[in-house]
């Protein structure tokens, strides 16, 4: 999360004067600035009543459960927010090429194939990812001469 936003979440939680909320989904305590907050007409800015990592988890199970939901969700967001969704997908290939995710290690692994990404074996990847990551760290050990 950016920094700016943080600050705005920290202020919001002094603001309504939590510090500390139950995540009713992992039954944690956790700081306030781990909940996403949602705007209500009556009181303001309310934290959601599960943290931000099971919130990410539970649309992700929810994703595997409705593949096909899913998909037809995805499509008609990029048709309403056609810049959000670039946007979207911009950060989120960023973010899988800084991670090395499996899914962004199989797409280099298939790039000028015709092999599909499920026709990686998981061993390749792990390899791959391996190599990638001695790569980066020698390149960085370089900008650092
Ligand atoms: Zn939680």
């Amino acid at each position: 999360m950016n920094n700016k936003l943080r600050k705005t979440e920290n202020l919001l939680s002094k603001q309504i004067g939590i510090i500390e909320k139950f995540c009713n989904l992992c039954k944690i305590i956790k700081p306030v600035s781990d909940f996403s907050f949602k705007k209500t007409v009556l009181s303001g800015f309310v934290p959601r009543s599960a943290c931000k990592a099971c919130r990410v988890l539970e649309a992700k199970n929810w994703r595997t459960k409705n593949p096909q939901k899913s998909i037809e969700y995805f499509k008609v967001s990029s048709l309403k927010n056609p810049n959000k969704h670039k946007e979207w997908l911009k950060k989120s290939y960023q973010k899988r090429k800084e991670n090395l995710s499996d899914s962004y290690v199989k797409d280099l692994l298939i790039h000028k194939t015709t092999l599909t990404r499920s026709q990686i074996p998981i061993e390749l990847v792990q390899a791959k990812q391996v190599q990638l990551q001695i790569k980066r760290f020698l390149e960085n050990q370089n900008e650092k001469r």
